[in-house]
């Protein structure tokens, strides 16, 4: 199906609205029935019906259908946040005394829920460097239920073979989880490439405005039933209906955003590439990135997300570098229509030495590419790297 159509009128039934433009925003709890009879058929599956906003709202079900589409999955469910759409997929998809494999240096949260908070339920995970879809084979356990992927992952962009891993996932029972935040849908489609459940922090790219925190899980009607009738009814990490109205607002623009964001980056890379501080450039196309052919392969397009590493002697000069940005905004997060910076020393105490903390090492500097002009950012990133000193 055309992008362009999806974002623009895919679920939009106008003729129902009196013909609006903008979707209704259905601010409801709750939906009324004519009958006893109505209303013990809408008990009978909620997942086919509207009963109660924690379950099924109109303008999130809009929402849900654009987003499934771009996915090319059956359906989709939207979350209060990226953290609780990965929570809810993982979460349903094991139960006390499973195994899960995870990639090595997930997103914060995953990697916290897996590590910290589910072996308390009888759940374990082995963290392994997924790069080679061999190293995911060699540990798996007889009692492995799931595979949580992240590809590429946010602060260095490891990658994994998604069609690799879900050839060796399927025929043993096993399902695959994949984290295709970086991508967007645009860049990247793992449900093509045989990948179970496909998340998202629709914070990013998704939404685009820095405005809406979410986050959506997409998969089968199967699997996302039971994800319905499991978590998402039970621990209730649901999108308001005003929030799904926003990121239907956000979402028109995600294909040009994608493309602005793609051209600006080509550029920046090939400014950070040719520059003496820069000692690294991490992102799925740099020239340096041992996993090119990879990149080539699996993804569509460049995404905006990229980190240096600043040929530097101490946190000091990171921290003038940064300071002298402005143009990025120093911040978390990333995927909105403003350019942004994050030092990874921030994370930790000032005086702390500059070797790798881990996996990253302290002089890592993540760019996040917004819609600014390129030339605005590279003259920027040159100001703030000849005044970085040693
Ligand atoms: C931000 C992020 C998340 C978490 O999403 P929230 O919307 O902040 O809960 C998950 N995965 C990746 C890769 C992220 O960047």
């Amino acid at each position: 199906m055309d992008i362009s159509h999806i974002l623009n009128h895919l679920g939009e039934v106008r003729e129902h609205h009196h013909g609006a433009v903008a979707p209704p925003l259905v601010q409801s709890s709750i939906f009324a029935f004519p009958s006893v009879a109505d209303m013990r058929a809408g008990f009978t599956d909620e997942y086919a019906g509207h009963v109660y906003t924690r379950g099924n709202n109109p303008t999130v079900a809009i929402l849900r259908q654009k987003v499934a589409a771009l996915e090319g999955s059956e359906d989709c469910l939207a979350f209060g946040s990226g953290a609780a759409a990965i929570a809810a997929g993982v979460v349903a998809s094991v139960r006390s005394g499973d195994h899960v494999v995870c990639v090595a240096k997930p997103y914060t949260a995953t990697r916290k829920l897996l590590s910290q908070m589910l072996p308390g339920f009888g759940v374990n995970t082995s963290f392994v460097d997924a790069r080679s879809a061999q190293a995911v084979e060699q540990a798996l356990l007889p009692h492995t239920r799931l595979i949580v992927l992240e590809s590429p992952n946010s602060m260095t962009f490891e990658q994994q073979d998604l069609a690799a891993i879900s050839a060796l996932a399927r025929p043993r029972g096993i399902r695959t989880l994949c984290d295709n935040s970086f991508s967007s849908p645009l860049n990247q489609s793992p449900i093509a490439m045989g990948i179970d459940l496909v998340a998202h922090s629709a914070t990013k790219y998704l939404n685009g405005h820095s405005d809406v925190i979410a986050g959506v899980l997409c998969g089968t009607r199967a699997m996302l039933r039971d994800v319905f009738n499991g978590p998402y009814m039970n621990l209730g990490a649901i999108l308001s209906p005003h929030d799904a109205w926003l990121l239907i607002r956000g979402l028109r623009t995600l294909e040009v955003r994608m493309e602005r964001v793609a051209a600006t980056t080509g550029k920046v890379l090939a400014f950070l590439q040719a520059h003496p501080r820069v000692r690294g450039v991490f992102h799925p196309h740099a020239q340096a990135n041992p996993q090119l052919n990879l990149s080539e392969r699996q993804l569509r397009g460049a995404s905006g997300l990229l980190s240096i590493d600043l040929d530097v002697g101490s946190v000091v000069a990171v921290e003038r570098f940064c300071n002298a940005l402005k143009r990025f905004l120093m911040t978390v997060s990333w995927g909105g229509y403003e350019s942004l910076a994050f030092p990874v020393c921030a994370v930790f105490p000032a005086d702390s030495p500059l070797r790798p903390a881990g996996g990253v090492p302290l002089s890592l500097v993540r760019l996040s590419i917004g819609l600014e002009a390129a030339d605005l950012l590279i003259a920027d990133l040159a100001q703030a790297l000849a005044g970085m000193g040693e």
